[in-house]
């Protein structure tokens, strides 16, 4: 099976102590079958240790949700005692993500983790392609697959050139249309039709529709609440956050569109990567108002806390995706106006 997968997810690396929101801490993390029962075969001090923080398949999270094995320098002793290839796949893995489409399947790296929102801000996706001795199992619709895969070229190459506030209002319209096509049986493409908007942009009330979503970090809906004070006037994007927010954008349709092969859904999913290149590029607005300056690592760090409560929540993704056809703010007038409004 042929692996697809941006080039900068070769490059990962965890900065394991260096990191500042460790994933080791706050998550829940399931043990697989094949090295729970090597942990089980374990003998002596280390094998007994692992025993008694290993319950229900899962490893018994300490104070602070620390994962019991992590150290007080934030090392792990599993792979300090054990070795690297003795973790289990969840600690191997993470962040990376995978996803199967037939003959090919496509990975990369998930913005939650703040070593990954560094490469995916400041590198071009290129898509990189290797075998793997994996097999070919996985059904989809070859036809449907092949439209997507298009559709997807023509929205990331649009989103890498020209204003990206006409880019993303014009990739809504192409989706509504795709979306609409595809409804009725049809697998020939939109035009690009460049699109803007007339509807008023309404800031508060998508914040209050975050401000809805269960919180991961305890100090999300503290932060999200402060933003409710933010002056309408905020400092534009420089230049080269301008590039990293398009760069983000590209994460977010590389990362989901083809998923709608499946289940033929493909306009929430433009909309999440939408209002996610806004709400990010409006947090770093932010950061720029109260600091004077937005750095890259604050802008890495901002993104990574938008995707840790977005994207690593499944309840939280599909109450976006349901709300997406709902809540003012979450159709496509209400998110192009947030880009181009009046
Ligand atoms: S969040 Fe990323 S860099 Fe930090 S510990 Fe986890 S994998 Fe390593």
């Amino acid at each position: 099976m042929i692996l697809r997968t941006p080039e900068y997810y070769h490059s990962f690396k965890c900065i394991a102590e260096k990191c500042r929101d460790n994933c080791c801490i706050g998550w829940e993390i399931d043990i697989d079958r094949d090295t729970a029962s090597y942990y089980k075969s374990i003998t002596g001090s280390f094998g007994e240790r692992l025993r008694n923080n290993i319950s229900d398949g899962s490893f018994i999270l300490g104070s602070n949700e620390r994962c019991p094995f992590l150290n007080s320098g934030n090392l792990c002793d599993i792979y300090m005692t054990l070795g690297e290839e003795h973790l289990c796949s969840i600690c191997t893995e993470h962040p990376r993500f995978y996803e199967w489409f037939g003959s090919f399947k496509e990975g990369g790296i998930g913005l939650c983790c703040e070593e990954a929102a560094r490469l995916i801000l400041s590198q071009d996706m290129h898509i990189t392609e290797k075998m793997t001795a994996e097999a070919d199992d996985t059904q989809c619709d070859e036809e449907l697959l092949k439209t997507l895969l298009t559709a997807r070229d023509i929205i990331i190459s649009h989103l890498r050139s020209g204003n990206l506030s006409d880019s993303v209002c014009t990739m809504l319209s192409f989706a509504e249309e795709l979306q609409y096509r595809l409804d009725n049986g049809e697998t020939e493409l939109p035009q690009w039709k460049l699109s803007g908007s007339t509807e008023k942009p309404d800031i508060r009330g998508l914040l209050d529709h975050f401000a809805g979503l269960e919180p991961i970090d305890p100090h999300w809906p503290e932060y999200l609440k402060s933003l409710s004070s933010a002056p309408d006037e905020l400092p534009e994007l420089s230049a080269e956050q301008e590039i990293w927010l398009r760069r983000i954008g590209e994460y977010f349709i590389y990362r989901y569109f083809l998923k709608g092969v499946f289940d033929g859904e493909i306009l929430s999913r433009v909309k999440l990567a939408a209002v996610s290149i806004w709400f990010i590029g409006w947090l770093w607005r932010n950061k720029a108002a109260d600091n004077g300056a937005c750095s890259f690592e604050d802008c890495v760090w901002l993104a990574k806390n938008y995707s840790k409560e977005i994207e690593y929540c499944e309840e939280n993704l599909e109450a976006l995706a349901d709300d997406s056809y709902c809540i003012k703010q979450l159709t496509s007038p209400g998110i192009k106006g947030l880009f181009c409004g009046s």
